[in-house]
Formats: C-alpha cells, sequence, structure tokens
C-alpha cells in the first residue's frame, strides 16, 4: 500500500520513532494541538532502564518499571495514534517511512508506509557484539525486558540443575559460575545485584550450594567505569572484593561457547572457563535501520558512531529529521538523562516550528493577494510577518545539563560523581548514596503509578525476599 493521508490535512504530520527515554520525554512535554502525531515503536510501552538488572534479580517486577506509550498519549490534548511495529526504512528525501508489525501477531496488513513533514528519530541502539562467536547464541544480554527475564530465568535453571542429585563438584562449580562481561556501569550494577541476590536469599534457599557461586565480572579495559572519578573506581572495587565478586580487568572475551567462555588474559594467553551463565554488557552498536537511512546520506553522515545532528538535533543533510538518544554521535555520553533532556528540547523546538509555519503561511497567502484600497497595510503586515518568521526560524541550540553520574553497586551501596557548584565534583559513596540512588530513581520514573509499584517491590522484599520460582 502507498503512503497514508495523515488524518488532519490543516496540520503538519510528526512521526515520533521509538517509545525510549528521548521519545517519551519528548511525547510528555510535546502540545499535540499542533500536529498530526504518531508514534511508531516495536515497543508498546516504555522502559526504565535503570532499574532493569533488579528485574533481572526478581528484586522489581517487570511490570513496575514499564509505563504504556498509551498511558501518556492519552492524556494528551488531541489524538496521538501509537502503531506497534518497527521502522524498516526511511527515504529522506521524500519524507516516507516505511513500517512493520514485527510482532508474534499479524493481521492481514502488517506493513505500510507514512508521510511526515517531521520525524523525530529515537530508535536508540543495539547490544554490541563486535562478531565474536557464540554471543548471540550463548550469552545473556541486559538491554530489554525480554532480557531481563531471560536472564533471570537461566539463573535460576543453573541453580536448579547444579541441585539436581549426584551432580559432581566439577559440574556444580560450572554451573553457579556466572561471568559478567562488560564494567561499564551495567555490568557493575548486574553483578552487585547478582550478589544481593545470592547473600539476601539464595543463602537461605540453597544452603548447599551457596558456597559454590561465583561471580566474575571481565573487563577488557585496565579498570571498571572509567566515566567514574578514580577515587569511586577504587570504591567499587575493593566493595567487589569484600563481596567477592572477581573482577578481571585487561581480559578480553573472545569466544563464547555453550558452557564456557574463551578469554585472552592480560598476558595474551587464552584461557577457557567453565560457566553456567554468560551476561554480556559490552556496550552500544547502531541498529540496521540507522545505518541503512545514514548510508542515503553518505557526505554529510560520514560518524561511525551515530547520526550527526546539528546544534538543534536536526539530522545534517536531512530535511526535517530530528535524531535524539543513542543513536546519535554527540559529545555526550549515550545515557537516559541525555535522551531526556533532547526530547524536552525537541518538544520546545516543535512548539516554536507550529509558531512559525503558521506565520509562513498567513505570509504565503498575504503575498498572494492584492488589496488595491488597503496596499500599504498589507505591505506593513507583509514586513511585520517576515521579520517574526525569520526570528522564529532561529531556534536556541541544546545545551545539555548534567545532574551528575549514579550506579548501584551491590551491598547497600551506590557511587555518586555529582557537579558541585559550577567546577567541581562530588564524589559519594556507600550506604548514604545508596538512599539517595533509590529516591533519585523513583522520582524519575515517570508516574505515580510505577513509583508505587517499585516502592512497593522494594518494600515487598525486605519482608519476603525474592521470588526464585522459575517461570
Ligand atoms: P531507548 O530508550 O533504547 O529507546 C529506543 C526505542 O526505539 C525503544 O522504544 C525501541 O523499542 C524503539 N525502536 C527500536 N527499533 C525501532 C525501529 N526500527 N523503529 C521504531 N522504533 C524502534 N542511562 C542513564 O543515564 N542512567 C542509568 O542509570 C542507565 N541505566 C541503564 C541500565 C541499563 C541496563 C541499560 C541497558 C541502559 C542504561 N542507561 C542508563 C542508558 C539508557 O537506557 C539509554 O541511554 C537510553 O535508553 C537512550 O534513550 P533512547 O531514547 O535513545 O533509546
Ligand atoms: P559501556 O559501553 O559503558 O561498557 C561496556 C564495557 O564492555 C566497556 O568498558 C568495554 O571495554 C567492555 N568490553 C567490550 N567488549 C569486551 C570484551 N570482548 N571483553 C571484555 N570486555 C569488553 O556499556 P554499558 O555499561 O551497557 O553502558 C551503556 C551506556 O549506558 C553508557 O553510556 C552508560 O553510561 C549508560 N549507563 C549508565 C548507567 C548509570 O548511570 N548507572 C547504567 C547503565 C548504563
Amino acid at each position: 500500500p502507498g503512503p497514508q493521508e495523515p488524518h488532519d490535512p490543516t496540520k503538519k504530520t510528526l512521526v515520533v520513532l521509538g517509545s525510549g527515554w528521548g521519545a517519551t520525554s519528548l511525547l510528555e512535554s510535546l502540545d499535540t494541538e499542533e500536529y498530526n502525531v504518531f508514534v511508531i515503536s516495536p515497543r508498546n510501552y516504555f522502559l526504565f532502564t535503570p532499574l532493569l538488572p533488579s528485574v533481572a534479580t526478581g528484586t522489581l517486577s517487570a511490570k513496575s518499571i514499564i509505563q504504556p506509550t498509551r498511558y501518556m498519549t492519552r492524556h494528551k490534548k488531541r489524538q496521538v495514534t501509537v502503531i506497534e511495529a518497527s521502522a524498516t526504512d526511511v527515504d529522506p528525501v521524500n519524507k516516507i517511512v516505511q513500517f512493520k508489525d514485527t510482532s508474534e501477531v499479524q493481521g492481514l496488513v502488517s506493513s505500510t508506509a507514512m508521510k511526515y513533514d517531521y520525524l523525530v528519530y529515537a530508535v536508540g541502539a543495539e547490544t554490541q557484539t563486535f562478531n565474536i562467536p557464540g554471543v548471540r547464541e550463548n550469552a545473556c544480554f541486559m538491554k530489554e525486558l525480554d532480557d531481563a527475564e531471560r536472564m533471570q530465568r537461566r539463573f535460576l535453571d543453573c541453580l536448579e540443575s547444579a541441585a539436581f542429585p549426584g551432580q559432581s563438584k566439577e559440574e556444580v562449580d560450572r554451573l553457579l559460575h556466572m561471568v559478567v562481561v562488560g564494567g561499564g556501569p551495567t555490568g557493575v550494577e548486574l553483578s552487585g545485584e547478582l550478589h544481593d541476590f545470592l547473600e539476601d536469599d539464595l543463602r537461605s534457599w540453597y544452603p548447599e550450594l551457596v558456597d559454590s557461586i561465583k561471580i566474575t565480572l571481565v573487563e577488557a579495559l585496565p579498570s571498571v567505569l572509567p566515566m567514574f572519578s578514580k577515587q569511586l573506581i577504587d570504591y567499587t572495587e575493593s566493595t567487589f572484593k569484600e563481596a567477592k565478586i572477581d573482577i578481571m580487568t585487561k581480559t578480553m572475551v573472545k569466544e563464547i561457547k555453550e558452557k564456557s567462555v574463551v578469554l585472552q588474559m592480560p598476558d595474551r594467553s587464552i584461557r577457557e572457563v567453565p560457566c553456567g551463565m554468560v551476561v554480556w554488557a559490552a556496550g552500544n552498536t547502531l541498529r540496521g535501520v540507522t545505518r541503512e537511512l545514514m548510508a542515503k546520506l553518505p557526505n554529510e553522515q560520514t560518524n561511525r558512531r551515530g547520526i550527526t545532528v546539528d546544534e538543534s538535533l536536526r539530522m545534517k543533510g536531512a530535511d526535517g529529521i530530528f535524531a535524539i538518544g543513542d543513536c546519535t554521535a554527540t559529545s555526550y555520553a549515550p545515557t537516559a538523562q541525555v535522551a531526556a533532556q533532547e526530547g524536552a528540547y525537541l518538544a520546545r523546538v516543535f512548539k516554536q516550528l507550529a509558531k512559525r509555519d503558521a506565520l509562513r503561511a498567513e505570509l504565503e497567502e498575504l503575498k498572494g493577494q492584492t488589496a488595491p484600497e488597503g496596499e500599504q497595510e498589507r505591505k506593513v503586515r507583509v514586513e511585520t510577518l517576515e521579520s517574526q518568521v525569520a526570528k522564529t526560524d532561529k531556534t536556541r541550540p541544546f545545551k545539555y545539563s548534567h545532574q551528575g553520574s549514579l550506579a548501584y553497586i551491590g551491598s547497600d551501596k551506590a557511587i555518586a560523581d555529582l557537579p558541585f557548584f559550577s567546577s567541581g565534583n562530588l564524589a559519594t559513596a556507600g550506604v548514604a548514596t545508596y538512599l539517595f540512588w533509590r529516591s533519585a530513581y523513583l522520582s524519575k520514573l515517570f508516574s505515580l503509578r510505577n513509583r508505587a509499584l517499585v516502592a512497593n517491590d522494594w518494600i515487598k522484599v525486605k519482608i519476603f525476599g525474592r521470588d526464585v520460582s522459575r517461570e
């Protein structure tokens, strides 16, 4: 089928690709009265990624950290159309986006196209595997909700298989060796959460096995958490040491087999280590659809890290496309904080664009008119409109305001690098920082409903412990 017509032809069509941090923050502040707004995303919900490792270990339930996108859009002034589909192609010249229903159940129509006036490209990134053999087949990821649920099942399966009667000591050790690859914040937070699960709950549920459980964090660089200050890196390393989480730095994973992981050690020797589960948290790479879009603009889009945007987040070389979040290559880190601020900024830009477009339309109409009696007045009005259009043409550049970096490291401890006045940096760590981490994340959740669910889960786990049933 050909491009669909927008539902109100007098309004411009704004298509938002994605329902993650960038897109949701935009939708939260966007004045939908000015546009026909369509949201296209394969996920019909927003996922609060910072708490994903807590789902993987059963501290939080999956539903507590997601919010249906319709929950947000139904409260908007004008209807927003939410479509559960993946964008498969963007034509930046004819301004058409193709999309496809990639879910399990499909109707008679499962792919179509839509014309846009403005496109907000916020599809995020996917997990980087560096094409290392066995990663896709044998490791769990930690990016989407499914990944966390899969990891939880695998972890509990390893425990139950280790508890199977007659298992040799060697096999028990293998099954209970959990390897986390990537010493960035995802890998560190997950290792900390696994340790909590072990200490708080598994010690009483599987007393005969618990001392055989081993957590190893493998990092290719000389230290974990390179984005944090030295003092917090040291603090994390010593907390992990106490928690008996092994950190192997300068060690690179070369292959993941069904029952082992192949490591290149600091002295470049190769060692094969048996394990029951590998979690792959080795960073981001671009999605195929983003690469293809960039390839259509070979002169302007040359950065292999992501989409190049100007200071107003417009994709270079494309008319009407704005790109935000993890799919872009900017001087900012690929974080939720950046994506959310960019989304909120774009909501303001669209307000201004709506004003400019209305002024332009009035100007065009006036220019086409002749008014023999009021010619002077018409001319004055045209001049006024022209200067107003010129003013609204200029958008204030996006400016990121860093609120600090926070990470949970297990054992009821968190680390925080916080900007202190204009120049300094305040590095804090420990139990108080952990309480700050909890309250900060609770307040950052987009809805009261999610806040209540997360707080309730925390209380539930405190009273009853984590659930060890394998769903
Ligand atoms: P995302 O939030 O990933 O959203 C992308 C959206 O696009 C999704 O809805 C996806 O379904 C959709 N999509 C995918 N393909 C298509 C397609 N073809 N067409 C249309 N839509 C598509 N950052 C922090 O600042 N603090 C933290 O504590 C933190 N913790 C994290 C913990 C984990 C486990 C992870 C994985 C990340 C964490 N991050 C954190 C990073 C943060 O989640 C990302 O930087 C952020 O999600 C980027 O926002 P985004 O909108 O660009 O992409
Ligand atoms: P990352 O890119 O920060 O870290 C991945 C790590 O994996 C790197 O240190 C890399 O050296 C290592 N690695 C890659 N290949 C390897 C291999 N073969 N063997 C061993 N190590 C290997 O990825 P992340 O932790 O998923 O974070 C992604 C983004 O999300 C970052 O910008 C991060 O700041 C953000 N994030 C922030 C928080 C937080 O603030 N609490 C939490 C999670 C993620």
